[in-house]
């Protein structure tokens, strides 16, 4: 059995579409590890047709690997992974398809990654305080590329002997409450939305299952999102049960959204997580890949 086949739902999605899509990666120019061009010749080996390389805040990566996607034959879409808070959340909102070299969407992007310059310094400070000496400059060396976040951090603690893994360093050092976390300010909603618009874009709220919102706070979400011109949910995610994937389809039809699909790979050495590895739509849903 293939891997399609182990995740086609026995009611069935009725649209079996030929092409494999994953609409949501990382690569080394935000917290991926691998370089774009590495990311789309694994994501043609593992059988993606249409891959989105969607980095946190940032589009440097676009370009090498677009030229990659030529050589191998896939297509890529254009596309980034906006931090954004709201109303005491921190939200992540994909632009596909849009234009990387729009300044309107630069010029946002890259408050953003000032700002987690200044965050990143200031992790380090609250590290240094419980002792951790070093860990903004070992971050800053995980990071290869444009920008630097926590799971920089958490890669050089995990080497020094800080924690056991990845989700052990999260949990001990960087969410709400713990040594190192900084409560800091995204984009407003608002302003990311106009980026990705401005950047003819169209905008997608990744893995909404995973903002631990009650019902009605995640569909107030939905419906501001909605009224700023947003198009689709992120149904299908590398983060969601299958459970969740139903209950997203539900939001999605109940808003009139597009449905999306992506594993939110970051490199190989999370295995659980694979590049186009992803089951079906749940039926009814009414895929964002019509429009590209
Ligand atoms: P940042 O945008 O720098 O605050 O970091 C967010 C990123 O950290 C996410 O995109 C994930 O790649 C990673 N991340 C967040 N929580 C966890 C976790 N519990 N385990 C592993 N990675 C995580
Ligand atoms: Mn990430
Ligand atoms: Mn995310
Ligand atoms: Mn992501």
């Amino acid at each position: 059995m293939n891997n399609k086949d182990k995740h086609r739902y026995s009611e069935g999605s009725g649209e079996i579409c030929g092409l494999t899509y994953d609409l949501h990666s990382h690569s080394t120019v935000s917290d991926g590890t691998l370089r774009p061009a590495e990311l789309v010749k694994v994501a043609a080996a593992s059988g993606v047709d249409v891959l989105a390389l969607t980095d946190h805040d940032n589009v440097s990566g676009i370009a090498e690997a677009e030229a990659t996607a030529q050589e191998q034959g896939i297509r890529v879409i254009p596309g980034v992974e906006i931090s954004v808070s709201w109303n005491g959340h921190t939200v992540h909102i994909l632009g596909l398809q849009v234009a990387p070299e729009n300044e309107v969407l630069l010029q946002g992007l890259q408050e953003l990654c000032e700002y987690r310059q200044w965050r990143a310094q200031e992790i380090g400070r609250k590290l240094h305080k419980k002792g951790i000496s070093d860990a903004y400059e070992g971050a800053c060396e995980q990071a290869t590329g444009a920008l630097v976040g926590r799971l920089h951090f958490a890669r050089f603690l995990v080497q020094h002997g800080h924690a056991r893994d990845v989700k052990d360093v999260f949990r001990k050092y960087l969410v709400t409450g713990k040594p190192g976390y900084v409560c800091g300010e995204w984009a407003a909603l608002e302003d990311a939305m106009g980026w990705i618009l401005a950047a003819g874009g169209l905008a997608v709220i990744a893995h909404p299952a995973r903002y631990k919102m009650t019902r009605g706070k995640l569909r107030r979400l939905i419906g501001e999102f909605k009224e700023l011109g947003g198009r689709g949910l992120e149904v299908v995610s590398g983060s969601h049960s299958r459970d969740e994937y139903f209950t997203m389809a539900r939001h999605a039809r109940d808003f009139d959204l597009l449905a999306s699909a992506g594993s939110d790979y970051h490199g190989p050495d999370n295995p659980w997580i694979k590049l186009g590895n992803l089951p079906e739509l749940p039926p009814g849903c009414d895929p964002v890949w019509k429009y590209f």
